[in-house]
């Protein structure tokens, strides 16, 4: 059984036979991808408090030194985005400052909001204002808090990071896989399409990593919101001395991933995080984000690179770059031409599902300069064009 599983009433269970078959597969059994896509993107991360103390995460910061973007700070990070042709705010997260954040509540109050996530949606709200698509890390959300905050996001994500019960994550403010699962469902249930991924190297083991993508397919089984899989390697940083995992065993992972995973569903690996180039052939198909103007404030220590590296990575491997939307096209309305392509479940069936939220279709029919970029963006992968 899943740790927290039961707690958070996810009903998912891994055929043992599934994990061994998965656990047989190694990069010679995927082929590489045939093109490669990113977004443009511009990381506002609203908040450094979070209730957990994940032993390898340099992210977040403890009571008293965690930090609150202001509204006014929000806004020139997301003008000057929209400014330099991005599309997607990504909007990052400690998860949920608990009761020892006294003064990040205080300021929320002060602003007007009883939660982070109030304040979040409020934000979300001025992205779409400032003319780019609200893409949300939030961290662990009940069912009625993603159904807050979905109306106002193009697709939202929750690294899942492992099934495994690890010490990394353990402690008095322990996260729990189970609750990560039900978050996952909640968006699943409520039709947001959704990027989760896989941490690896933080304490689970091969049969971990196989149970962990194998509970994310089955999930997505059942709705079809699974956009993009992340597979990211632990670091070494001023928190975690637990090393990283080798070539061999990355490479290993990105192509259970592939094997796992539904053809729709990208294998996304992203440069900052890990090397790319060394795994590319596992059948990576997405490199995530790239920021023209901001920071990586997920991991400060490896700078994002940029969008020239991106295309130089595309071009070793001698595979077209293609510049996306934070929402996958199979998520949009056929009305856009490159979209309606159903929900990615094998054999599956969108049935007429409605994946973007009326505030999200308005903003990407918009007759006005973000409008337009969008759809640029869904015009330039219809016609196959690679990214300038
Ligand atoms: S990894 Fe995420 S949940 Fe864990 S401490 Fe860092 S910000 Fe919080």
């Amino acid at each position: 059984m899943i740790p927290g599983a039961a707690e958070y009433g996810v009903d998912v269970t891994i055929d043992e036979r599934a994990v061994d078959d998965l656990l047989a597969a190694t990069p010679a059994d995927v082929d590489p991808a045939p093109a490669l896509s990113f977004a443009r993107n511009v990381f506002v991360p609203l908040t450094t408090a979070c209730r957990y103390t994940c032993t390898y995460c340099t992210y977040f910061d403890p009571p008293g030194e965690a930090e609150l973007m202001s509204p006014e700070a929000v806004r020139a990070v997301l003008e000057t985005g929209a400014d330099a042709g991005c599309t997607e705010a990504l909007f990052t997260f400690g998860d949920d400052p608990d009761a020892r954040y006294e003064r990040i509540h205080a300021q929320l109050d002060e602003w007007g909001h009883g939660s982070m996530h109030d304040y979040l949606r409020e934000m979300c709200e001025l992205a779409l204002d400032v003319g780019l698509l609200p893409h949300s890390n939030p961290g662990d959300l009940t069912r009625e808090e993603m159904a807050t905050l979905a109306p106002v996001n193009a697709s939202m994500g929750v690294m899942l990071e492992t099934t495994a019960d690890v010490d990394a994550h353990a402690g008095p403010r322990e996260k729990s896989p189970g609750q990560r699962l039900a978050t996952i469902r909640a968006a699943g249930e409520l039709g947001v399409p959704f990027t989760t991924g896989i941490l690896v190297g933080i304490g689970e083991d091969w049969a971990d990593r196989a149970e962990s993508l194998l509970a994310i397919r089955e999930l997505h089984e059942r709705d079809g919101h699974v956009q993009e899989v992340i597979v990211q390697p632990v670091v070494e940083n001023e928190r975690w001395r637990g090393g990283s995992p080798s070539r061999g065993a990355l490479r290993r992972a990105v192509a259970m991933a592939r094997v796992a995973l539904p053809e729709a569903v990208s294998v996304q690996v992203p440069p900052n995080l890990a090397p790319v180039r060394k795994v590319l052939d596992c059948g990576v198909d997405d490199l995530g984000g790239v920021s023209p103007v901001t920071d990586d404030h997920i991991n400060p220590d490896y700078a994002w690179p940029a969008l020239e590296d991106l295309e130089a990575i595309a071009d070793e491997a001698g595979i077209p770059l293609r510049e996306r939307l934070p929402v996958h096209e199979r998520f949009l309305p056929s009305i856009f031409g490159a979209g309606g392509g159903g929900d990615g479940r094998e054999g599956g069936e969108d049935g007429g599902r409605e994946w973007l939220a009326p505030p999200i279709e308005r903003a990407i029919t918009a007759d006005d300069a973000a409008g337009a970029r969008y759809r640029a963006v869904l015009d330039s992968r219809a016609s196959g064009a690679s990214a300038d």
